[in-house]
């Protein structure tokens, strides 16, 4: 079977289609465009710098590339560089998996205050990603709003000592920012009881082995479920934990109603069942899911799409991953999602040999290659210090000197 389609984004929802898609059809024309010179999306800049086992499934990502002959073509913006009107033109087929990068605004009075800062917004900056922000002085006792597993990797990334990051990705700058953080004590929050809480367990499990915690467990409850009843006791073990000075407290059934503050964070209000309770601190980080980052119109197209739960957009448009599902679910759910798609796809494809695919993309000057990455990729493990496993280029004009060879300016 012949035919050409692009798929827009190369994180974990576009590696898995394009194996899917290639596995099923090796003669078509795979590409993959990403607005970043380098592909898998958050396994490089959501998945924390310590789960390097999670990582490990960029291994599988790079033979998509290196032996089904998928394309990459990296730095490219649909919709700055390539307008989605071009590529349907150009393809037969187009994806979207464009993931959602956008913190979801913590929609309360105050919740827009300086010192409340979005998991996603902090985690591109900790994991060096290109277009972050800097790491912001979160003082000594930050808040975090939710207790889902990015939440969960927040609190452990904080509450770790430099060596316990020893075999991890962390940069020199947010190693030495997390070292010289000052945090005191670190307060999680979540809206719902233990019981119903999104964390998975094992990530739970994960913080009894921090190495310079105190950890205190409030109104953690009990359940006659057990599945509910086994996620409690995964939390309660946590209670009296004492390894080190720094504290961490875990309070459920708080739902913010403001950010209290004069000219930036100083205290949460919450609802509790019987009354309101105030918990002050010194930041407010939230991780309460993500939204789209607007450069991509998902809302409208999801909304006049002709199978949304297939990921049919429109003849010959489709979407997948997190940009169709929304922010939830791991890597391996979207492999599930990736090969029902291909399936669809592949039922649908009319080739069109007219169609120009890739040979419209060859115009940009700026575009980076598979082989690209595999120079900044190799770069980046070759300079990696003692204790990590990577030293990740931080910038745009850095990665593309480093695709390209060229020598650094004097
Ligand atoms: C902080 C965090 C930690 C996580 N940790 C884990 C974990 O430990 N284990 C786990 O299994 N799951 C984890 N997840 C979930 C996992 O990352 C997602 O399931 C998965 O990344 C979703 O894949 P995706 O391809 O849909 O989106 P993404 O991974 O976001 O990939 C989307 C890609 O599209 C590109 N893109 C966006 N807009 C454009 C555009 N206009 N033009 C071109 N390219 C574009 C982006 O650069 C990106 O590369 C985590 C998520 C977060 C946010």
């Amino acid at each position: 079977m012949s035919g050409k389609i692009a798929i827009v984004g190369a994180g974990p929802s576009g590696c898995f289609l394009a194996q899917a898609l290639l596995k099923a059809a090796p003669g078509l024309e795979v590409d993959l465009i990403d607005r970043l010179p380098v592909p898998y999306g958050l396994v490089r800049y959501g998945v924390a710098a310590d789960h390097q086992g999670t990582k490990a499934v960029s291994r599988q990502f790079a033979r998509v590339f290196e032996r089904q002959g998928a394309q990459f073509f990296g730095n490219v913006t649909l919709g700055a560089d390539v307008t989605l009107e071009t590529l349907r033109a150009a393809y037969d087929a187009v994806v979207l998996a464009a993931g959602l990068s956008q913190d979801r605004p913590l929609a309360i009075p105050g919740g827009d205050l300086p010192g409340v800062h979005g998991a996603g917004t902090l985690t591109r900056a900790l994991y060096d990603h290109p277009d972050a922000c800097a790491l912001p002085d979160l003082g000594p006792r930050p808040l975090i709003v939710g207790n889902g597993n990015v939440a969960i990797d927040l609190l452990r990334l904080l509450a770790k000592t430099p060596e316990e990051m020893t075999g991890s990705d962390l940069g020199a700058g947010p190693g030495e920012w997390l070292a010289g953080s000052g945090i005191e004590e670190i307060t999680i929050t979540g809206r719902s009881p233990a019981a119903q809480a999104k964390f998975d367990t094992v990530m739970i499990k994960e913080l009894a082995k921090l190495a310079g915690v105190s950890i205190r467990v409030i109104g953690a409850g009990a359940s006659d479920d057990p599945v509910e009843q086994k996620k409690i006791e995964a939390v309660q073990a946590l209670d009296g934990i004492a390894t080190g000075p720094r504290r961490i407290t875990f309070r459920f059934g708080l739902t913010p109603l403001a950010v209290e503050g004069e000219t930036s964070a100083e205290a949460v209000r919450f609802a509790t069942d019987q009354d309101e309770e105030v918990l002050s601190c010194s930041s407010v980080l939230t991780a309460i899911g993500f939204g789209p980052a607007g450069d991509l119109p998902r809302d409208a197209l999801l909304a006049d799409a002709r199978d949304a739960e297939a990921g049919a957009l429109a003849p010959g448009l489709y979407a997948t991953g997190w940009f169709r599902r929304g922010p939830r679910g791991t890597i391996p759910e979207n492999r599930a999602d990736a090969q029902a798609l291909a399936a669809r796809i592949l039922d649908d494809l009319k080739s069109d040999p007219d169609k120009p695919g890739r040979a419209i993309l060859a115009d940009l000057a700026e575009a980076v290659d598979y082989t690209g990455w595999t120079r900044i990729d190799a770069h980046e493990t070759e300079a990696a210090p003692e204790g990590r496993c990577r030293a990740k280029i931080a910038t745009r004009a850095e990665m593309l000197r480093r695709a390209r060879q060229e020598e650094r300016p004097k």
